[in-house]
């Protein structure tokens, strides 16, 4: 059982108080983006209205008091991640600009004809693109691990794609179209024994699993902000000191020089570094306490009424395909199937029904108040990979309900009957 109060939790977000068509929202999107808790919203209220100053440059009262709280979100995600140092954690707009601030600088200056770089057939589509546009520029190899039909990766065929070639390891920890978890630990070492850099695609993994980058000993981990209870437009690149610092940087501009004349700049220490120009600073300042709601109802409790939720909705839809073929002897409805059926998975299914475009079921839920992702979920490889051109996703966060995915189930069992 797990140890949620979800009244309290729910009392924090307001926006699953309305109704929507009519019906009581069921907000089941949250691999997308997750809603947003009172604190952090207050927060970015009472920053405009109490503190807003620019940062790190200015004497004045203000300016101190915002860059003490923007420097504060900093050491709140060092800790959340357990990296080694403050430095090591970069601003960034979101997981698709840190890979691509990889991929721009690291990939620039490290990547030549003839290297590989490895990505999975999970990817989202931040995590090929940045790859295929530096390899393209450079005549580097994009090498891809295959999985099996219940969406887990091959390992064994990761280990034969291996080589001293290899410079870069580029893995999604958590897909966002399947809910996989990928055995990352495993990937780093064996990456790391021929030499190899990881980066780690934590978009879907850092509201869900722990994350401590000294023990899992990733290069470089891209975060996402809005995913984990904060507002968009912010995310951070962890990398490796000594890796950042071998790198150029990423933007020219403010903040990120130590001196600039005509002849010649020189740059600033990590992380400014990687920070050309005035930050989202309100964002940033709220997405601490984004971090302080995960951190006060803890990771295992939050995975743990997650998990009973997936478990719930997977029994739920499979029953619904049992005894409609059990009650008559015949299907009498259309089945239900489902995509992501990984050992280790977190709060995300996948669907289809038989007959039906994934885009007109997600409109008849919609109809009754249920906000689910339909489409390729940004993973157009993987769908070819799986024959298919989308899928229905639910996605749960702590806030969700036995009670709604029983609403869910039973706007599936309508939808399925057959005409
Ligand atoms: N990777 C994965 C696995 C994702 O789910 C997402 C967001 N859908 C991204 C990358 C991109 O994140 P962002 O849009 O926040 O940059």
């Amino acid at each position: 059982m797990s140890k949620i109060d979800i009244l309290s939790i729910r009392k924090q977000f307001p926006i699953l108080h309305q109704k929507v068509n009519g019906k009581p929202l069921v907000y089941f999107d949250n691999a997308a983006t997750a809603q947003k808790p009172l604190s952090v919203i207050v927060a970015l209220n009472t920053y405009y209205t109490r503190d807003n100053a620019n940062i790190h440059r200015a004497a004045h009262t203000l300016a101190a008091r915002s860059t003490e709280m923007f420097e504060d979100t900093r050491k709140t995600i060092q800790a959340f991640i357990n990296a080694r140092e403050v430095e090591e954690c970069i601003f960034t707009k979101g997981v698709t600009e840190s890979i691509n601030l990889v991929a721009q600088t690291w990939g620039r200056k490290f990547l030549q004809a003839g290297d590989e770089v490895i990505i999975t057939s999970m990817e989202h589509h931040s995590n090929i693109v940045p790859w295929q546009m530096i390899c393209e520029e450079k005549g580097t190899i994009l090498k891809i691990i295959p999985i099996n039909d219940a969406g887990e990766l091959l390992m064994d065929e990761y280990e034969k794609l291996l080589s001293p070639k290899t410079k870069m390891v580029a893995c999604v920890w958590v897909s966002n179209a399947l809910g996989t978890i990928n055995p990352v630990k495993e990937i780093i070492e064996k990456a790391h024994a021929v030499g190899a850099k990881v980066l780690l695609d934590g978009a879907q993994a850092c509201s869900h699993l722990d994350v401590d980058v000294q023990v899992l000993d990733c290069d470089f981990l891209a975060i996402s902000s809005h995913k984990l209870y904060g507002p968009t437009g912010v995310g951070v690149l962890y990398g490796k000191r000594e890796l950042l610092e071998a790198m150029p940087p990423y933007q020219g501009g403010g903040e990120m020089i130590k001196e600039v004349s005509f002849e010649r700049t020189t740059y600033n220490d990590i992380p400014y570094k990687f920070e050309a120009g005035t930050p989202n600073i309100a964002d940033v300042i709220a997405f601490k306490y984004a971090l302080d709601f995960v951190n006060e109802l803890g990771k295992e409790n939050i995975r743990n009424h997650e998990n009973e939720l997936l478990h719930y909705l997977v029994n739920g839809l499979l029953t619904l395909n049992e005894t409609n073929v059990m009650s008559s002897g015949v299907e009498t409805h259309k089945q239900i199937k489902l995509i992501g059926t990984a050992k280790e998975k977190v709060s995300v299914q996948s669907f289809i029904i038989e007959g039906m475009h994934h885009f007109d079921v997600g409109m008849m839920l919609d109809a009754r108040g249920i906000a689910v992702r339909t489409g390729h979920h940004c993973t157009q490889p993987l769908m070819n990979c799986l024959g298919l051109d989308g899928t229905v996703r639910a996605s749960f966060s702590v806030y969700n309900t036995k009670e709604e995915i029983d609403v869910l189930v039973e706007a599936v069992k309508s939808i399925i009957k057959r005409k």
